[in-house]
């Protein structure tokens, strides 16, 4: 039977249609959320996310507040702007875009970010928040996958998660989130990175493969149970002279030949990648909220 593709657009719009109206709550009491978005430099990659991010603020009311700095922006500089967007009450979450031009410290950077405003959930702070099971800014992509899970009914409680990849923004914080024990976790998680022997033998006990590679056709169909859910976080360009730029994406696993025999698979592109924007938001509502709690 072929796979139910799971809608990374419609789960998005969905969500960002309920954050839309608790943005209007706010508004309703005087409040409105900000982001400030940090962008050093002139990479287009970065310049394209630090749009489309603004972009879908406007879209359900959040206030971005737009900070471009040239590509030789000191590191004094820099901490100076994050410190004063930490001290801004109109600004609720900070997201400083990744990476930087290499002449600036990055970690020092986000270190430097009020975790009470790290909506992007790479502190330290939040990131050990998240590891012992405490209230936290959750990051975006891993978080992004779990409400993909929620929203079609796909249980983790009990499954044997495979996760491929061990990044610090995908691959390590979503296996730690699905083993927590709460309502998106109770699974029983391994992790798969280039050191792994027999990826596939681990591949095929899972009820549900996470790939996040960052390489085309690292899961095949022969590495999947009949059944499993399949969520593909990669975005890889491949060269395609059909195409008019000349290449199209393509996600780290088999999608045509997984898709026969998984219950549900994301697609490159509109599976993982709309959810990832749709949590920033998320988590500057959040944090809008406990500013308007305090008041
Ligand atoms: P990354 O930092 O390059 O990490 C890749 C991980 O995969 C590493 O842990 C690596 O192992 C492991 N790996 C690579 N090839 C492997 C193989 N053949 N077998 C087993 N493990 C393998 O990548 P990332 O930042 O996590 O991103 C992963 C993918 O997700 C990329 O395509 C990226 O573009 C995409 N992404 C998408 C979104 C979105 O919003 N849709 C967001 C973030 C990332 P080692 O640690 O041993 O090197």
């Amino acid at each position: 039977m072929a796979a139910k593709i799971i809608d990374g657009k419609q789960v998005a719009a969905d969500m960002r249609a309920e954050l839309k109206e608790k943005v209007a709550k706010l508004k309703d009491r005087g409040i409105v959320p900000g982001l400030a978005v940090v962008l050093v430099g002139e990479d287009p990659a970065s310049k394209s996310y630090v749009t489309a991010k603004e972009r879908a603020c406007e879209e359900i009311g959040i206030f971005s507040d737009d900070n471009r700095l040239p590509a030789d922006t000191s590191q004094e500089d820099l901490m100076t702007l994050v410190e004063k967007l930490n001290n801004d009450p109109k600004i609720n979450g900070i997201l400083v875009q990744l990476p930087l031009p290499k002449h600036l410290n990055e970690s020092e950077v986000l270190l430097k970010i009020n975790p009470d405003k790290d909506v992007d959930g790479f502190h330290p702070v939040n990131v050990g928040k998240m590891v012992v099971g405490e209230k936290a800014f959750l990051p975006c992509t891993p978080h992004g996958i779990l409400q993909l899970l929620k929203r079609n009914n796909i249980p983790t409680e009990g499954a044997e998660v495979v996760v491929v990849g061990r990044s610090n923004i995908v691959g390590k914080p979503v296996a730690n989130m699905l083993i927590q024990k709460n309502d998106m976790g109770n699974a029983t998680v391994t992790v798969c990175h280039t050191r792994t022997k027999n990826l596939k033998e681990h591949c095929l006990r899972a009820d549900i493969i996470i790939a996040a590679s960052g390489r085309p056709n690292t899961v095949t169909a022969d590495m999947v149970k009949n059944g499993a859910a399949v969520i593909d976080v990669g975005v890889n360009r491949v060269e395609d002279a059909t195409k008019k730029r000349g290449y199209r994406l393509v996600g780290d696993v088999e999608f045509d030949a997984i898709k026969e025999k998984a219950s549900y698979i994301t697609p490159v592109p509109g599976g993982v990648g709309p959810m990832t924007i749709t949590m920033l938001l998320f988590n500057t509502v959040e944090s809008a909220e406990k500013a308007a709690a305090k008041k």
